[in-house]
């Protein structure tokens, strides 16, 4: 048996990500043990039996002692608290990772806990389901998608490596950039449409001429896809609007100007402006799925 990347692999949190994680690295081999925690008896007695970790701890100083990876799969609010938690127990040459949705505010409450000699290299894998929990992991979730690393200045390369290589294992894609930058991404491509159905399927649900029982009846295509976004987790997604406020703010400026834009178009009955706009917006669509295929 080839030895694994990692000899003791700790999860903070055993949800959707947390479960996918576990099974991923039990494909791959990744590590010769897995502990974990999670604040609910119920999730870590489930994780256990579902066998994506080999080891449950209530205190998760003990999930963390004599690992070389420690991965905090917890919502972002959380994260800082949790590294306090945990500092005293790290052993030095360790690395921790995280996988929040969000990067600068992760770091910002997370880097001032990790103690000299450990490496710091947060994580967002761009892959997720609208469903939570250990038992709504999968050990494929991460394939063929985005996993982006924002390692702080300074990083050590080596560990750096080791991080890519045990992503790039778990089935992703990994590219390597700035937190600041990675915030600003995450907000357009997933934060922003996020927003949007919350916000529509709220609104469907307000009006007054149509009921909520015709909403679910003729529920079709587009609706439909928003509906399924707009049932993610309400903490994780409390969380991340509460932590990437800034970018967030910026990509709502575009978007209100482009709609008003878009609005104005149809109150002018500018059929030309709003076929130029679908043309455009159609050729991008195009452009994803060929990237999905090459
Ligand atoms: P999830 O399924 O709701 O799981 C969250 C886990 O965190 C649960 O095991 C929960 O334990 C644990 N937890 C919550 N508060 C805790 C605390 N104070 N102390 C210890 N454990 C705590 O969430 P998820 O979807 O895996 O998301 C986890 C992270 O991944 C988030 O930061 C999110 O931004 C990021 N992410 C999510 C997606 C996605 O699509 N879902 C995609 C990429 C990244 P209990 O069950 O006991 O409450």
């Amino acid at each position: 048996m080839t030895k694994p990347l990692f000899e003791k692999v700790a999860l903070i949190g055993l949800g959707l990500i947390g479960s996918s994680l576990g099974h991923a690295m039990k494909r791959a081999g990744l590590a010769r043990h897995i502990s974990g925690h999670a604040r609910s008896k119920e999730t870590r007695q489930q994780a256990l039996a579902i066998g994506f970790i080999d080891t449950v701890h209530e205190d998760p100083r003990q999930a963390v002692a004599g690992a070389d990876l420690i991965i905090l799969c917890v919502p972002v609010g959380i994260c800082g608290a949790l590294s306090e938690t945990i500092a005293g127990d790290l052993q030095k040459g360790a690395i921790v990772s995280d996988v929040g949705s969000v990067k600068s505010a992760v770091i910002k409450a997370c880097a001032p806990h990790i103690p000299p000699g450990v490496h710091f290299i947060p994580a967002h894998p761009m892959a997720g389901t609208e469903f939570s929990g250990p038992q709504a992991g999968f050990a494929e979730l991460f394939n063929q998608k985005w996993c982006m690393l924002t390692p702080p200045e300074d990083t050590d390369e080596t560990a750096i490596a080791k991080m890519v290589e045990f992503w790039t294992k778990c089935g992703a894609k990994v590219e390597t950039m700035s937190a600041q930058h990675h915030d600003l991404v995450a907000a357009i491509v997933s934060h922003l449409p996020h927003l949007i159905a919350f916000n529509i399927v709220g609104t469907a649900d307000d009006l007054e001429d149509i009921t909520e029982r015709e909403v679910i009846k003729y529920a079709a295509g587009g609706f439909r896809d928003f509906t399924r976004i707009a049932a993610s987790d309400p903490t994780m997604w409390r969380d991340v609007f509460l932590n990437n406020r800034e970018a967030v703010l910026t990509m709502l400026e575009h978007f209100n100007k482009d709609l008003a834009q878009l609005t104005t178009a149809i109150r002018d009955g500018d059929g030309d402006e709003l076929f130029a706009h679908f043309t455009r917006t159609r050729h991008i669509r195009k452009g994803i799925l060929d990237e999905e295929k090459s």
